[in-house]
């Protein structure tokens, strides 16, 4: 299940692996799938990413790196070449803590989704933009009103 699990890029759930593990053991159950993943995280040999609201991830790459997830489609990606512990210097000088690990969570719009919604323009500043475009296009024909307003003078 390991080699699963280190073929997937995917950084899957209990369950999502467990979809993809029962097409070749098709007598596994959702259980073991669970227990094996504990047995895993124990040894060291898999990762278990917790998410703020959101579902376990598991990831069975080997060496230490960053994760980055999608607010929009919930994908995670590994963020690769960010050295471990980068900050980790900082942080125990301005904390005076001794720091032993840390869990950070990047997040952000992942490039598919990108381009399948185009600009990135739903943030709530963004509407304030387009009522302030269409008062300037009402403005317009109140200039071209006040070129009439000329002709009805002179009749
Ligand atoms: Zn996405
Ligand atoms: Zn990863």
């Amino acid at each position: 299940m390991l080699e699963e699990l280190r073929k997937l890029d995917s950084h899957p759930t209990a369950v999502e692996l467990f979809e993809i593990v029962r097409t070749r053991l098709p007598n596994i159950s959702l259980g073991t799938v669970y227990r094996n993943l504990d047995l895993l995280v124990q040894s060291g040999e898999a990762r278990r990413l917790e998410f703020s609201g959101a579902k376990a991830r598991f990831d069975g790459k080997p060496g230490h790196h960053y994760h980055i997830r999608c607010v929009r489609c919930r994908r995670v990606d590994d963020v690769h070449d960010l050295p471990p512990g980068f900050a980790v210097g900082q942080v125990r000088q301005l904390s005076g803590y001794e720091v032993l690990g840390c869990r950070l969570e990047f997040f952000g719009i992942c490039p598919e989704c990108k381009t399948r919604v185009g600009a990135v323009r739903d943030e709530p500043t963004g509407e304030n933009e387009n009522s302030g475009g269409k008062e300037s296009t009402c403005a317009a024909p109140s200039a071209v009103g006040d070129g009439g307003g000329d002709v009805g003078a002179g009749s």
